[in-house]
């Protein structure tokens, strides 16, 4: 069934980052006073070219569920068509949109879960942690240790860190891991690619549960549809980080199963 296209409105805008060109950008839905979707979603967006040919880009929810308001967290790609045309809408413009739509989205009972990204592939993982540690109402993460390793070349180039610091103090289940691959020699925090630290927490968690490394294949009697683990890697951003990120995590005996991922390219 086709979705219905639905119109947004710029209500809030702000660069999360000026060497990047990346942009936190707040929007209200018209004629809608729910607009419901689970965290992780996208929607798309769509726009009639000069030639009259309909455009269409994918972009995630960097919020989780608030009535008719969500947030996109996107950057100028050079030469691109359509970022470069959001990243110039002034306040009261509107796009059109359908969704939202894809399975980017927490798998449940909520488990210890790494959250791995580059990028704007931190949009969805915004969505993630503002629906498991709500500012107001039950916290939804069930005390399961929540990570995110967020990838970036400078410190400049993390966005809404300080968000997630504030996040991190207040939440001791959340641990915060910004780790930057051209640091400059004042940065005191992580270095290098967000893998390299991703192998470090399964190693450290297996040690801590005394879990075996690689982790024992399943029970191959149980079909794959049906396999639930006590740890999820959810990985969004460009294709060379989520191979590199998928094969670090294979190599620990991860199940397909359990990496989710998004692509953006
Ligand atoms: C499910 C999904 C969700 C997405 N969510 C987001 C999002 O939340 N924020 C966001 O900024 N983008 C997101 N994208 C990418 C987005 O859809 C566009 O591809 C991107 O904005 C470039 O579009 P463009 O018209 O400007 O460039 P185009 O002219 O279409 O393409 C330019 C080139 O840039 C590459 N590219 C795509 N995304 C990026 C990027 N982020 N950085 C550098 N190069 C890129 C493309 O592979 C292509 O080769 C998402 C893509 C998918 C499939």
């Amino acid at each position: 069934m086709t979705q219905p296209i639905l119109t947004a409105r710029l209500a809030g805008k702000h660069c999360l980052s000026a060497s990047t060109q990346c942009f936190h950008l707040e929007f209200v839905a018209d004629g809608v006073t729910d607009l419901a979707f689970t965290p992780g979603q996208f929607i798309s967006v769509l726009h009639e070219d000069a030639t009259g040919k309909e455009e269409m880009r994918a972009y995630s929810l960097a919020s989780a569920p608030a009535a008719n308001r969500f947030a996109l967290c996107l950057n100028r790609v050079k030469g691109g068509y359509f970022s470069n045309l959001i990243c110039d809408l002034a306040i009261g413009d509107a796009i059109q949109f359908q969704g939202p739509l894809g399975y980017f989205t927490l798998r449940e009972p909520i488990t210890d879960s790494i959250l791995i990204a580059t990028g704007t592939g931190v949009a969805p993982m915004r969505g993630f942690l503002q629906w498991l540690f709500p500012q107001q109402g039950p916290n939804r993460s069930q005390g399961r240790h929540i990570w995110l390793v967020y990838g970036t070349r400078h410190a400049a180039d993390i966005y809404y860190r300080e968000e997630f610091e504030a996040l991190a103090a207040l939440h001791p289940n959340f641990h915060y891991l910004p780790t930057l691959s051209r640091p400059l020699d004042s940065w005191s925090g992580l270095r290098g690619y967000v893998q390299e630290h991703v192998a470090r927490i399964i190693e450290e968690r297996a040690a801590s549960l005394g879990q075996p490394l690689p982790a024992p294949p399943p029970d191959p009697s149980i079909p794959a549809s049906e396999l639930h683990f006590d740890i999820y890697a959810y990985i969004c951003g460009l294709s060379p980080m989520i191979t590199a990120a998928r094969e670090r995590l294979k190599a620990f005996g991860w199940h397909r199963r359990q990496i989710i991922t998004e692509r953006y390219d």
